[in-house]
Protein backbone atom coordinates (compact mmCIF):
# COMPACT_ATOMS: atom_id res chain seq x y z
CA UNK A 1 0.00 0.00 0.00
CA UNK A 2 1.55 3.08 -0.83
CA UNK A 3 0.58 5.40 1.35
CA UNK A 4 1.20 2.50 4.62
CA UNK A 5 3.81 3.42 6.92
CA UNK A 6 4.23 -0.02 7.54
CA UNK A 7 4.29 -1.51 4.07
CA UNK A 8 7.63 -2.40 2.64
CA UNK A 9 9.58 0.69 0.47
CA UNK A 10 7.93 3.13 2.92
CA UNK A 11 10.66 2.26 5.74
CA UNK A 12 11.69 5.61 5.07
CA UNK A 13 8.04 7.28 6.70
CA UNK A 14 8.89 5.35 10.12
CA UNK A 15 11.72 6.69 12.23
CA UNK A 16 14.96 4.34 12.39
CA UNK A 17 14.34 0.57 13.31
CA UNK A 18 15.47 -0.67 16.41
CA UNK A 19 15.27 -4.45 15.63
CA UNK A 20 14.26 -6.67 12.41
CA UNK A 21 14.15 -10.25 11.76
CA UNK A 22 15.43 -11.00 7.96
CA UNK A 23 14.67 -13.80 5.95
CA UNK A 24 16.36 -13.84 2.32
CA UNK A 25 17.74 -10.23 2.62
CA UNK A 26 13.81 -9.17 3.18
CA UNK A 27 12.89 -8.25 6.66
CA UNK A 28 9.92 -10.40 8.36
CA UNK A 29 9.48 -8.35 11.09
CA UNK A 30 10.54 -4.70 12.22
CA UNK A 31 10.19 -2.92 15.19
CA UNK A 32 10.22 1.01 15.33
CA UNK A 33 9.92 3.85 18.20
CA UNK A 34 6.00 4.89 17.53
CA UNK A 35 5.98 7.73 15.77
CA UNK A 36 3.44 9.48 17.76
CA UNK A 37 4.70 7.70 21.33
CA UNK A 38 2.83 7.95 24.16
CA UNK A 39 6.16 8.74 25.76
CA UNK A 40 9.56 10.14 25.74
CA UNK A 41 12.13 7.97 24.91
CA UNK A 42 14.74 11.43 25.30
CA UNK A 43 13.08 12.06 28.46
CA UNK A 44 15.06 12.87 32.02
CA UNK A 45 13.19 10.88 34.71
CA UNK A 46 11.40 13.71 37.19
CA UNK A 47 8.92 13.47 39.85
CA UNK A 48 7.20 16.75 41.56
CA UNK A 49 5.20 16.70 44.87
CA UNK A 50 2.77 19.50 44.75
CA UNK A 51 0.39 18.71 47.99
CA UNK A 52 -2.17 16.17 46.31
CA UNK A 53 -0.35 16.72 42.86
CA UNK A 54 2.11 14.35 42.01
CA UNK A 55 3.43 14.60 38.97
CA UNK A 56 6.15 12.45 36.92
CA UNK A 57 8.07 13.26 33.32
CA UNK A 58 6.40 11.49 30.64
CA UNK A 59 9.77 9.42 30.25
CA UNK A 60 9.51 5.92 28.77
CA UNK A 61 9.75 3.89 25.22
CA UNK A 62 7.17 3.36 23.19
CA UNK A 63 7.78 0.78 20.26
CA UNK A 64 5.51 -0.74 17.24
CA UNK A 65 6.16 -4.16 16.25
CA UNK A 66 5.40 -4.83 12.53
CA UNK A 67 4.29 -7.98 12.51
CA UNK A 68 5.07 -9.03 8.56
CA UNK A 69 5.76 -7.13 5.50
CA UNK A 70 2.27 -8.25 4.35
CA UNK A 71 -0.37 -5.51 4.47
CA UNK A 72 -3.22 -8.09 4.29
CA UNK A 73 -1.87 -11.01 6.11
CA UNK A 74 -3.42 -9.93 9.97
CA UNK A 75 -1.82 -12.28 12.56
CA UNK A 76 -4.20 -15.23 12.44
CA UNK A 77 -3.08 -16.30 8.68
CA UNK A 78 0.98 -16.06 8.93
CA UNK A 79 2.49 -19.06 8.81
CA UNK A 80 3.68 -21.15 11.98
CA UNK A 81 7.42 -20.14 11.45
CA UNK A 82 6.42 -16.45 10.70
CA UNK A 83 4.25 -16.50 13.91
CA UNK A 84 6.92 -18.14 16.30
CA UNK A 85 9.13 -15.14 14.87
CA UNK A 86 6.69 -12.28 16.33
CA UNK A 87 6.11 -13.82 19.39
CA UNK A 88 9.85 -14.29 19.85
CA UNK A 89 10.39 -10.59 18.86
CA UNK A 90 7.87 -9.98 21.48
CA UNK A 91 9.72 -11.36 24.14
CA UNK A 92 13.23 -9.76 22.75
CA UNK A 93 11.83 -6.06 22.86
CA UNK A 94 10.01 -6.57 25.74
CA UNK A 95 13.40 -7.55 27.57
CA UNK A 96 14.86 -4.77 26.23
CA UNK A 97 12.33 -2.50 26.75
CA UNK A 98 12.28 -3.45 30.78
CA UNK A 99 16.01 -3.19 31.16
CA UNK A 100 15.68 0.68 30.95
CA UNK A 101 16.68 1.82 34.30
CA UNK A 102 13.53 4.18 33.46
CA UNK A 103 11.21 1.75 32.93
CA UNK A 104 9.02 0.17 35.85
CA UNK A 105 7.02 -1.98 33.82
CA UNK A 106 5.88 -2.41 30.41
CA UNK A 107 2.81 -3.43 28.49
CA UNK A 108 2.58 -5.63 25.53
CA UNK A 109 -0.60 -5.15 23.30
CA UNK A 110 -2.34 -5.40 19.74
CA UNK A 111 -5.23 -3.78 18.83
CA UNK A 112 -6.98 -5.58 16.17
CA UNK A 113 -9.66 -3.24 14.07
CA UNK A 114 -11.57 -0.25 14.72
CA UNK A 115 -13.56 -1.39 17.82
CA UNK A 116 -9.76 -2.65 19.42
CA UNK A 117 -8.50 0.97 19.28
CA UNK A 118 -6.36 0.86 15.99
CA UNK A 119 -5.79 3.67 13.62
CA UNK A 120 -3.86 1.43 10.89
CA UNK A 121 -4.80 -1.71 8.99
CA UNK A 122 -1.17 -3.07 9.02
CA UNK A 123 -0.82 -5.92 11.56
CA UNK A 124 1.18 -4.75 13.94
CA UNK A 125 1.56 -4.88 17.81
CA UNK A 126 2.92 -1.81 20.66
CA UNK A 127 4.79 -2.24 23.30
CA UNK A 128 4.73 0.87 26.04
CA UNK A 129 7.55 0.73 29.04
CA UNK A 130 6.57 3.39 31.50
CA UNK A 131 7.83 5.05 34.26
CA UNK A 132 5.23 3.44 36.78
CA UNK A 133 3.46 0.30 37.90
CA UNK A 134 0.47 0.36 36.11
CA UNK A 135 -2.64 0.54 39.11
CA UNK A 136 -4.01 -2.70 37.50
CA UNK A 137 -1.04 -4.64 37.77
CA UNK A 138 -0.44 -3.81 41.35
CA UNK A 139 -3.75 -4.43 42.45
CA UNK A 140 -3.57 -7.87 40.67
CA UNK A 141 -0.24 -8.59 42.47
CA UNK A 142 -1.87 -7.42 45.65
CA UNK A 143 -4.46 -9.69 45.32
CA UNK A 144 -2.06 -12.82 44.19
CA UNK A 145 0.01 -12.03 47.34
CA UNK A 146 -2.33 -11.72 50.09
CA UNK A 147 -3.99 -15.52 48.51
CA UNK A 148 -0.28 -16.33 48.73
CA UNK A 149 -0.23 -15.66 52.63
CA UNK A 150 -3.40 -17.30 53.24
CA UNK A 151 -2.78 -20.40 51.42
CA UNK A 152 0.65 -20.58 50.64
CA UNK A 153 -0.65 -21.28 46.62
CA UNK A 154 -0.16 -19.30 43.21
CA UNK A 155 -3.70 -18.00 42.58
CA UNK A 156 -3.43 -18.50 38.76
CA UNK A 157 -2.15 -22.35 39.93
CA UNK A 158 -4.89 -22.70 41.82
CA UNK A 159 -7.47 -21.05 39.14
CA UNK A 160 -6.02 -22.97 36.42
CA UNK A 161 -6.24 -26.30 38.15
CA UNK A 162 -9.92 -25.77 38.89
CA UNK A 163 -10.32 -25.19 35.11
CA UNK A 164 -8.48 -28.31 34.40
CA UNK A 165 -10.44 -30.35 36.49
CA UNK A 166 -13.83 -29.08 35.24
CA UNK A 167 -12.76 -28.67 31.75
CA UNK A 168 -16.18 -27.13 30.66
CA UNK A 169 -14.17 -23.62 30.11
CA UNK A 170 -11.05 -25.11 28.16
CA UNK A 171 -11.13 -24.34 24.95
CA UNK A 172 -7.33 -25.64 23.94
CA UNK A 173 -4.28 -26.65 25.40
CA UNK A 174 -0.26 -27.70 24.30
CA UNK A 175 2.16 -29.01 25.92
CA UNK A 176 3.03 -26.07 28.03
CA UNK A 177 0.19 -23.50 27.77
CA UNK A 178 -3.73 -23.64 28.39
CA UNK A 179 -6.51 -21.72 26.85
CA UNK A 180 -9.83 -21.23 28.51
CA UNK A 181 -12.58 -18.83 28.90
CA UNK A 182 -12.53 -17.53 33.09
CA UNK A 183 -15.64 -18.69 35.11
CA UNK A 184 -16.34 -14.95 36.04
CA UNK A 185 -15.59 -13.75 31.66
CA UNK A 186 -15.91 -10.00 31.64
CA UNK A 187 -17.29 -10.31 28.09
CA UNK A 188 -18.33 -12.67 25.42
CA UNK A 189 -15.05 -14.93 24.05
CA UNK A 190 -12.54 -13.08 27.10
CA UNK A 191 -9.52 -15.80 26.63
CA UNK A 192 -6.58 -16.48 29.16
CA UNK A 193 -3.74 -18.39 28.36
CA UNK A 194 -1.57 -19.81 31.05
CA UNK A 195 1.34 -21.38 31.23
CA UNK A 196 0.62 -24.33 32.87
CA UNK A 197 3.83 -24.85 34.54
CA UNK A 198 4.07 -21.63 37.16
CA UNK A 199 5.89 -19.07 35.90
CA UNK A 200 6.01 -15.69 37.06
CA UNK A 201 7.14 -13.61 34.29
CA UNK A 202 7.01 -13.30 30.24
CA UNK A 203 10.63 -12.89 30.34
CA UNK A 204 10.92 -16.25 32.07
CA UNK A 205 9.63 -18.26 29.18
CA UNK A 206 12.15 -20.19 27.58
CA UNK A 207 12.07 -20.36 23.71
CA UNK A 208 11.41 -23.79 23.83
CA UNK A 209 7.82 -22.69 25.61
CA UNK A 210 7.45 -19.61 23.18
CA UNK A 211 7.86 -21.78 20.57
CA UNK A 212 4.75 -23.93 21.87
CA UNK A 213 2.61 -20.80 22.67
CA UNK A 214 3.14 -19.38 19.18
CA UNK A 215 1.55 -22.69 17.52
CA UNK A 216 -1.42 -22.52 20.79
CA UNK A 217 -2.13 -18.86 20.05
CA UNK A 218 -2.26 -19.26 16.58
CA UNK A 219 -5.01 -22.18 16.76
CA UNK A 220 -6.69 -20.17 19.21
CA UNK A 221 -6.46 -16.70 17.03
CA UNK A 222 -7.31 -18.95 13.48
CA UNK A 223 -10.36 -20.37 15.88
CA UNK A 224 -11.57 -16.76 16.68
CA UNK A 225 -10.83 -15.45 12.82
CA UNK A 226 -12.80 -18.41 11.30
CA UNK A 227 -15.68 -19.15 14.05
CA UNK A 228 -16.26 -15.75 15.16
CA UNK A 229 -15.73 -14.12 11.55
CA UNK A 230 -12.61 -12.00 11.96
CA UNK A 231 -13.95 -9.63 14.98
CA UNK A 232 -11.75 -6.94 16.13
CA UNK A 233 -10.43 -7.90 19.28
CA UNK A 234 -7.36 -6.81 21.96
CA UNK A 235 -4.71 -8.85 22.98
CA UNK A 236 -1.98 -8.26 26.11
CA UNK A 237 0.47 -10.08 28.22
CA UNK A 238 0.12 -9.67 31.96
CA UNK A 239 3.24 -9.85 33.44
CA UNK A 240 4.91 -8.12 36.34
CA UNK A 241 7.34 -5.57 36.73
CA UNK A 242 10.68 -7.11 35.06
CA UNK A 243 12.11 -7.39 38.35
CA UNK A 244 9.76 -9.88 39.63
CA UNK A 245 11.43 -12.54 38.12
CA UNK A 246 10.81 -16.11 40.11
CA UNK A 247 8.24 -14.64 42.37
CA UNK A 248 6.05 -17.61 43.74
CA UNK A 249 2.84 -15.49 43.78
CA UNK A 250 2.52 -14.40 40.21
CA UNK A 251 2.18 -15.73 37.22
CA UNK A 252 2.28 -14.34 33.89
CA UNK A 253 -0.65 -14.71 31.06
CA UNK A 254 -1.79 -13.63 28.03
CA UNK A 255 -5.74 -12.51 27.53
CA UNK A 256 -7.60 -12.21 24.04
CA UNK A 257 -10.54 -10.09 24.52
CA UNK A 258 -12.96 -10.26 21.06
CA UNK A 259 -14.70 -6.70 20.59
CA UNK A 260 -17.91 -8.44 20.20
CA UNK A 261 -20.04 -6.06 22.79
CA UNK A 262 -19.34 -2.71 23.46
CA UNK A 263 -18.66 -1.33 27.19
CA UNK A 264 -21.31 1.39 27.81
CA UNK A 265 -22.34 3.52 30.70
CA UNK A 266 -23.33 0.52 33.44
CA UNK A 267 -20.04 -0.57 32.90
CA UNK A 268 -18.08 2.90 33.31
CA UNK A 269 -20.64 3.89 35.83
CA UNK A 270 -20.48 0.65 38.02
CA UNK A 271 -17.08 -1.23 36.97
CA UNK A 272 -18.88 -4.33 36.57
CA UNK A 273 -19.82 -6.29 33.51
CA UNK A 274 -23.01 -7.48 31.79
CA UNK A 275 -21.57 -10.47 30.00
CA UNK A 276 -24.96 -11.89 27.90
CA UNK A 277 -23.09 -15.50 26.90
CA UNK A 278 -22.57 -18.69 29.16
CA UNK A 279 -18.56 -19.20 29.76
CA UNK A 280 -19.34 -22.47 29.12
CA UNK A 281 -21.05 -22.34 25.76
CA UNK A 282 -18.19 -19.52 24.25
CA UNK A 283 -15.87 -21.95 25.20
CA UNK A 284 -17.56 -24.83 23.56
CA UNK A 285 -18.36 -22.76 20.74
CA UNK A 286 -14.40 -22.26 20.28
CA UNK A 287 -13.11 -25.51 21.02
CA UNK A 288 -15.50 -26.92 17.66
CA UNK A 289 -14.59 -23.78 15.78
CA UNK A 290 -12.06 -24.67 12.80
CA UNK A 291 -8.98 -23.43 12.72
CA UNK A 292 -8.86 -24.05 8.92
CA UNK A 293 -10.97 -22.19 6.39
CA UNK A 294 -14.28 -24.30 5.76
ZN1 LIG B 1 0.83 -1.75 5.15
ZN1 LIG C 1 1.40 -20.09 39.38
Amino acid sequence: MADCPFCPGNEAKTPPETYRVERHGAWQVRVVPNKFAALDAGAELTRRHDGLKRTISGAGIHEVIIETPDHRRTLPLLSELDFAEVLDTYQRRYNAITADPRVAHATLFKNHGERAGTSLEHPHAQIVGTPIIPPQVRDRMENALRFYDETGECIFCSLMADELLDGVRIVAQSKDFVAFIPFAALTPFHLWIYPLRHTASFSDATQEQLADLARLLRTVLRKVYFGLKNPDYNLSIRTPPHEARGLRYYHWYLSVIPRVTRIAGFEIGSGMFINTALPEKSAEFLRCAPAEPS
